[in-house]
């Protein structure tokens, strides 16, 4: 779908772009949107909009507003706003999941999903894939193996999968999930998908991307791998844990041990907001104001 967004100029003194979620208020979003909107002398504030399954609706409604250039949207809400919008851009719709809605000039209400580019963007930052002059980015020659069913590893798989990784894994506490994942991924991936609850029958592939969707580590000083199944992959595998609180997981911990090379989830939070950014506004995102008012 075409780029959209603000691209007259800003007429009202004072606009206004927020985070639909409940809850919001543990979120790093204003942090470096915010920055990001002043950097550039956008007149715009990034509020916290709490809301409800139920107010929902209005508050999809209320991004009509002439002052308002979208939203993004967070936990629970990024399937249930799909019927609530205009036009979906068509990896959304794959994904079944928005996260950016952004409202145009025509005064629709269009939504994107930017978990998934981001994370990739978030790879080619840590060294893994190439980019190419189109700005497409490629795993061609990686395993993926992505821990993890919800919704983070279904944005993550779409992703990695039209980064046409060299085979996905899917590995899943509750096994028919990840079946399901693979499923819908393999509807457009030419590429194998193995699905698998028991960690124990991973088998190591060389240049393989270890990517943790789960919440396992946010809570609890815990893995979502065991220590001895890591130890079976190559050097040259990395370790992306989404979770970027704590910083340092125990799977990154344990990744870090063994001499792989490891990231948290900063990068790809970052990335995913500069793609939201964009598309609000239609400018580059100044990326190192957001990454600087992130750390
Ligand atoms: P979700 O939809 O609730 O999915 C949770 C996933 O974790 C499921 O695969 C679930 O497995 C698994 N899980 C939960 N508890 C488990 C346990 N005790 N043992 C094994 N597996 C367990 O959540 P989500 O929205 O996908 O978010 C997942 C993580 O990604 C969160 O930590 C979130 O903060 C992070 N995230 C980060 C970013 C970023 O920008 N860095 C963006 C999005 C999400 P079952 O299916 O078997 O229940």
């Amino acid at each position: 779908m075409a780029k959209k967004g603000k691209q007259s100029s800003y007429t009202s003194p004072y606009l206004r772009v927020g985070l639909i979620g409940n809850p919001v208020a543990h979120s790093y979003s204003p942090r470096f949107q915010q920055a990001a909107l002043d950097a550039l002398g956008i007149p715009a504030r990034y509020e916290l909009w709490q809301t409800p399954a139920t107010q929902l609706l209005e508050r999809v409604r209320s991004l009509c507003h002439k002052d308002c250039l979208g939203a993004n949207v967070t936990i629970p809400h990024k399937e249930a706003v799909l019927p609530l919008l205009d036009k979906i851009d068509p990896l959304a719709e794959r994904i079944g999941a928005v996260n950016t809605i952004v409202h145009d000039d025509d005064d629709y209400l269009y939504g994107y999903n930017t978990d998934a580019p981001g994370l990739l963007h978030a790879l080619l930052e840590h060294g893994i894939g190439n980019m190419d002059t189109q700005g497409h980015i490629s795993l061609q020659g990686y395993t993926a193996i992505l821990l993890g069913a919800g919704g983070a590893a279904r944005g993550a798989a779409f992703g990695l999968a039209g980064a046409k990784v060299e085979r996905l894994i899917i590995l899943n506490r509750h096994l028919e999930r990840a079946q399901l994942l693979a499923a819908d991924i393999q509807q457009t991936y030419e590429g194998p998908v193995f699905s698998l609850s028991d960690p124990s029958f991973l088998i190591p592939h060389s240049s393989s991307i270890i990517i943790n969707a789960t919440s396992v580590g946010m809570h609890e000083d815990v893995s979502p791998l065991p220590a001895e199944v890591l130890a079976r992959f190559d050097a040259d595998t990395f370790v992306y844990d989404m979770i970027y609180n704590p910083m340092q997981t125990h799977l990154l911990l344990q990744a870090r041990t063994m001499g792989l090379r490891a990231a948290n989830g900063l990068s790809m939070l970052l990335h995913q907001g500069a793609l939201s950014f964009t598309l609000w506004t239609c400018r580059p995102a100044p990326i190192e104001v957001m990454r600087a008012a992130l750390m």
